[in-house]
């Protein structure tokens, strides 16, 4: 439902780099820097900045303490494990708020599914399967709630109709203008969690 155009940006910006130096120099400042999954690294679970251990040789996987994430094993995985927990937390949150949404319109939903979409948020698909990415995961909760709201209504309405808006906002638990406003201010930095 959202599309993050700036990875192209960069691309395109790069490509032209040696041409238009100057030109070009500007337009780097302005976009979003990398946000690695790395020891040290700050991520923002549901909106509250979470420090990110690394913690070779402990048992487990990954865990929380207070307001640190630490993950067990080799670094090269780390990664990766800290995405299927960011994936598993996400999880458990939407489900509840999916079968709440659905079961006020009566709809039934076939499966949720969270994976890694870069060029929307949630989608929801014709037999009823939805959607969301799993840096959603790092977006404050009321940006989830608008989400679950916006697909469950598209299981009433493929389409962004008038009626459409009128369930969508009546499905989420505040104004939709606040988190439309934050996907809109934050959804290129969302995307660059994570990244290589
Ligand atoms: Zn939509």
């Amino acid at each position: 439902m959202l599309t993050a155009p700036l990875r192209m940006a960069r691309a395109t910006a790069l490509g032209f780099a040696q041409s238009q130096a100057g030109w070009i120099a500007v337009r780097l400042k302005r976009l979003p820097e990398r946000r690695p999954f790395v020891d040290g690294a700050v991520v923002p679970l549901f909106g509250e900045p979470h420090a990110v251990r690394h913690r070779q040789g402990a048992r487990g996987t990954v865990w929380r303490e207070g307001a640190e994430i630490h993950v067990a094993g080799r670094p090269e995985h780390l990664p990766r494990r800290l995405r299927d927990w960011l994936t598993a937390r996400l999880r458990e949150r939407l489900l509840p708020l999916v079968a709440e949404k659905a079961a006020r319109i009566g709809r039934p939903v076939k499966r949720i599914t969270v994976r890694d979409t870069r060029s929307r948020w949630g989608s929801c698909g014709p037999d009823g399967s939805l959607s969301f990415s799993w840096r959603l995961a790092l977006a404050p909760p009321d940006v989830v709630d608008y989400l679950v709201a916006h697909e469950v209504a598209h299981l009433a309405h493929m389409n962004h109709g008038a009626r459409f808006w009128v369930l969508a906002r009546d499905l989420c638990d505040g104004p939709i203008e606040g988190p439309q406003a934050w996907l809109k201010a934050n959804g290129e930095a969302l995307l660059q969690y994570g990244a290589a």
